[in-house]
């Protein structure tokens, strides 16, 4: 496995120029775009780093998989009324959609299912970013990991259109709390910083049915892993989930950080950055990267 990492992490060391770095969130536009690093975690505890891997980056969307993970096992099977589990085919940031589905976002990885998880987490734990920090360190077995200010500032300064989607579904009855207060904590959520290293490691307990294996702790019961990964390869990646999935064959989730993470359910988690996206938010090079990773290795979830 270390070989073909190598392999393709030379194969695309040069490629760049291909998408554009995230700038509506200021802070985002300053990062360069030939940052380039892949880490895998087994299940076993083996690791692979290859590139920037211990620079820490913005992880935006890819916290919406902390998000739902931790909802996942203080609710039941009503918290499907209020977010669907559907692909959307639309943007991560549409409010089309929304409208004509009566506030009822498709799925829990566009920013409006997003925001509804983050509505129902606030209304369970007082002090929510402080518990997100710590639930996402204990996964990835590491204290210093942090929420970046001037990013989490600059999208709530300038976030119109996520304030939109919240108050759409307010309208609708389909969010509780106040906009300003959740639209802080989805900030803060998106801001966090971590390395691809501590990403693969942080997400191993997907591809381990729930069980964190750095400490045998369960985080979620192997159902909802199932389902959450299910989740992540129909609506991972918005309106690229169909392309994701049969390029890569993998469940995944992206970040417009640039941030890929991918799960070998009983093997392994991989995670990706390089902050070229395409026009869908995406990845360029992450993409490319996994989609070799899993034809090179032969293993897919197919
Ligand atoms: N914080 C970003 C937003 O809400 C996250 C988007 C993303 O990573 N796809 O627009």
């Amino acid at each position: 496995m270390e070989n073909i990492i190598k392999k393709i992490y030379s194969t695309y060391a040069e490629s760049t120029g291909i998408g554009k770095v995230a700038d509506y969130i200021a802070p985002l536009a300053k990062v360069s775009p030939s940052k380039y690093a892949i880490s895998i975690c087994t299940i076993e505890g083996q690791k692979i780093n290859i590139g920037d891997y211990n620079e820490p980056f913005s992880i935006q969307s890819i916290s919406k998989v902390f998000t739902l993970s931790m909802l996942a096992p203080l609710v039941g099977e009503e918290i499907w009324e209020s977010v669907g589990k559907e692909p959307s085919g639309s943007a991560f940031n549409s409010l089309v959609q929304l409208e004509y589905e009566k506030g009822i976002p498709r799925n829990p990885f566009i920013n409006a299912g997003a925001l509804v998880i983050t509505d129902k987490l606030a209304e369970k734990f007082p002090n929510l970013d402080a518990s997100l920090l710590q639930y996402v360190r204990e996964l990835a077995g590491e204290q210093n990991i942090h929420f970046n200010t001037d990013v989490a500032n600059d999208e709530y300064a300038t976030g119109e259109r996520n304030k939109a989607l919240a108050h759409m579904m307010k309208s609708f009855g389909n969010f509780k709390g106040k906009v300003s207060k959740v639209f802080r904590h989805y900030c803060n959520h998106c801001s966090i910083e971590m390395t691809t290293q501590q990403l693969a490691q942080a997400f191993t307990f997907l591809a381990n049915r729930g069980i964190n294996p750095l400490n045998g702790k369960t985080v979620i019961s192997p159902r909802d892993a199932k389902r959450i990964n299910s989740i992540m390869l129909t609506c991972g990646f918005y309106d690229e989930s169909g392309d994701f999935a049969y390029r890569v064959g993998l469940p995944g989730k992206n970040g417009v950080g640039g941030g890929i993470v991918a799960i070998i359910p009983g093997k392994l988690a991989i995670a990706v950055w390089s902050p070229e996206l395409n026009t869908h938010g995406n990845s360029c090079r992450g993409i490319s990267t996994l989609a070799d990773f899993t034809t090179e290795l032969g293993i897919s979830v197919f």
